[in-house]
């Protein structure tokens, strides 16, 4: 079995994890980034094609605490602000030395080119053209962490657990995905930096390895996570016709640049019935959209396959190509000709507002356990205004980095095989449990994945009464206990059942820490949408924390957290 060492152990290489790796190296320690899938490849970082929010203020006046402000608007009450100032604040920093590693903003006239997204009052958001943004920054950083000192890469190593002595996390073990072999790892301080868990649900703009592993790698060392029940569903995903080696959401940047019309099955406008505007443009919040469109299906005025139609036939050929040139001809491809015909979208579950419960420092309750990106939760409340997920990406996974490589200086380290050993025990456990000389026709493993991804999509997604929850949370919890009899086949190397089998292990919690946090939440608020409690309840401004005592789920309640300073006295300030 290897055994590795080092002084801070990054789990997860998307904007987050490699942005971590950089900080924790240039603040003097050595950093062990490692990820499941390849370093910088795997996660949601390089599927991103749209935007970045920031207050560089390049193409209007703009200051961070007006962005603050907007993202504290859309996060319903909800948001740990003094997380939001954090991600404000330091956007155009991050921004700005992305630049100067050569990311490769549009510009025009020597600026950068920014947008408008809806919920932001300014033109805010800066991109990569052609809907090349989060390529050209999984790029970027990859460059910078494969070119500074300090940082050693491992791929195909999935994180199992983070191993606590003492209070202290000390390391982690993990699997190495070729030969199916434990490995432990030695470190004074770890960044779970490992994304979200859209991939819970059956309609997902989410990769493979967005099953939320992070949030339950935090729960079994003993941090809390926050705000679970806020899973965000992006509006417009693309529904019909079939499309094929494009994103899901490309539809967004159309909309950022052009506009575009939402109309229902009857060709009709529809958004100012559910107290939004839209009108052409691309104002509508997210939750507001997701909702509105899910009414007018129930209505019957849904599109045929289910959702609305977008439309951009009323824009001129010439404004289409100089806004996406070989996009275009990518959609003729695939016989979409968006000026003569619409497009049909529906929600797709896409961004996770909650996550692991950090401080301003990107800490966790546990002594030498950090988070950051995705993973982390609090700063965008209830809901996320766009372009402010690859924000917190670089502006949390850098001070995650940051804060433990100053953690892990001139301390030693803590590894005891002993508090290792119940992992090792489980995981040899789990292997003997492969079915040798049996024809496999299926796996268990992804049928019972496709089976929890129907529960969370139907019981625990979009539109949530305490019935649906109930009965979802109840097919979840029968679900742990069936995974721990599931067999799977003995197969080397790359035995991908056995990861699916962690894999599903981890999805399991995570999603029962979605339900409960969901039925507890009486009410509806942002991306939380009861049914049978329609409105926004002022009693339950709090956020809730879930952790795992005992073996079970615990929820709780914490104050939210307000940003101390009154924001005119901030910009009066600086
Ligand atoms: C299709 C799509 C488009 C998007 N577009 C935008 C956009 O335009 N603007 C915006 O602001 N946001 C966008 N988002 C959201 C944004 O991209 C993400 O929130 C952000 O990139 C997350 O970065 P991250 O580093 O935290 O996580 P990720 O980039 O998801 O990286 C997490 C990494 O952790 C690894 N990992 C997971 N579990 C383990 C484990 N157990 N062991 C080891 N490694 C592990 C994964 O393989 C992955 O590489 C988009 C998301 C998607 C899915």
């Amino acid at each position: 079995m290897s055994h590795l060492a080092t002084d801070v152990l990054v789990v997860g290489a998307g904007g987050a994890g490699m942005y971590a790796a950089i900080a924790a190296a240039r603040n003097g320690a050595e950093a062990l980034l490692v990820d499941k899938s390849m370093i910088s490849r795997g996660g949601a970082t390089i599927m991103a094609q749209m935007t970045v929010a920031a207050a560089v203020g390049h193409q209007e006046p703009d200051h961070w605490t007006h962005h603050l402000a907007d993202t504290i608007e859309a996060g319903r009450g909800l948001c740990h602000e003094e997380l939001s100032a954090i991600l404000c604040r330091e956007a155009a920093e991050r921004i700005h030395e992305m630049d100067r590693w050569k990311v490769g903003w549009a510009r025009k006239g020597g600026r950068m080119t920014q947008v408008m997204a809806p919920g932001h009052k300014v033109p805010r958001c800066v991109y990569v053209d052609f809907l090349n943004t989060g390529p050209a920054v999984a790029k970027c950083l990859r460059t910078q962490v494969a070119q500074g000192s300090g940082i050693t890469r491992v791929g195909g190593l999935s994180i199992i657990a983070v191993i606590v002595r003492d209070g202290q996390a000390v390391g982690a073990v993990g699997l190495d995905v070729e030969t199916g072999e434990p490995v432990t790892i030695e470190a004074k301080a770890v960044v779970l930096a490992a994304g979200g868990l859209t991939k819970l649900y059956r309609r997902n703009s989410a990769s493979i390895n967005m099953g939320g592993d992070g949030y339950a790698l935090a729960l079994e060392a003993g941090a809390e996570l926050i705000d679970m029940e806020f899973v965000q569903f992006f509006p417009i995903g693309h529904l019909a016709p079939r499309l094929v080696g494009m994103d899901p959401i490309m539809w967004d940047p159309f909309r950022y640049k052009l506009g575009g019309r939402l109309l229902n099955g009857d060709m009709q406008e529809f958004i100012h019935r559910y107290g939004a505007s839209d009108s052409g443009k691309y104002t509508a919040m997210r939750d507001v959209t997701s909702y509105a469109i899910i009414k007018e299906g129930e209505a019957g005025r849904a599109s045929p396959h289910g959702g609305a139609w977008l439309s951009f036939q009323h824009i001129p050929e010439r404004e289409l190509r100089a806004a996406f040139g070989p996009v275009i001809d990518r959609l003729l491809k695939n016989g979409i000709d968006l000026l003569k015909e619409p497009v049909e979208v529906a929600p797709i579950a896409h961004y996770h507002m909650g996550g692991v419960r950090v401080d301003a420092e990107m800490k966790t309750r546990i002594a030498g356990l950090y988070s950051g990106g995705e993973a982390v939760g609090g700063a965008n409340g209830a809901n996320r205004l766009s372009g402010n997920a690859i924000t917190e990406a670089f502006v949390f996974g850098e001070r995650a980095g940051r804060f433990a490589g100053l953690y892990a200086q001139n301390r030693r380290q803590a590894w005891d095989a002993r508090a290792a050993a119940p992992v090792l025990d489980r995981m040899r456990a789990v292997a003997a449990r492969e079915t040798q000389g049996r024809k496999w026709t299926d796996s268990p493993t992804g049928r019972m994945l496709a089976e929890l991804q129907t529960v969370m999509w139907d019981q625990v997604g979009l539109l949530r009464t305490g019935a649906k929850l109930e009965a979802g949370l109840a097919r979840i919890r029968a679900m742990r206990a069936e995974l721990d009899r599931l067999p799977f086949p003995a197969e080397t190397p790359f035995n991908l059942a056995l990861l699916d089998w962690h894999d599903l292990r981890a999805s399991l919690l995570v999603a029962e820490s979605v339900a409960v946090a969901a039925i507890a939440r009486t009410e509806s608020r942002g991306a939380h949408q009861r049914e049978d409690h329609e409105e926004m309840d002022p009693a339950q401004t709090y956020n809730q924390t879930v952790e795992l005592a005992g073996g079970a789920l615990r929820l709780g309640k914490a104050p939210v957290v307000r940003y101390p300073f009154q924001l005119e006295n901030a910009v009066a300030a600086e």
